[in-house]
């Protein structure tokens, strides 16, 4: 069952953000226009993998993220 996770806009630029995965244990949600990001989720399995999505989308939602240009 795919749930839909709802996404505001970049906190930073107003732009998009798109959930991320890497190397299919990681999740982080990612800016398409400023490359701020979220910082990762890791996974093991199925269940984590969707907590992990909606993890990274809730600290999108409420603005934690990291812009790449203070190189944190
Ligand atoms: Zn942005």
């Amino acid at each position: 069952m795919e749930e839909i996770i709802m996404l505001e806009e970049c906190p930073i630029c107003r732009g998009a953000g798109m959930i991320l995965h890497e190397g299919g244990w990681s999740v982080q949600v990612e800016c398409v226009d400023c490359s701020a990001h979220t910082v990762y989720m890791e996974y093991n399995n199925d269940q984590e993998k969707a907590e992990a999505e909606r993890a990274v989308a809730h600290l999108w939602n409420i603005g934690k993220v990291v812009s790449s240009e203070r190189g944190e």
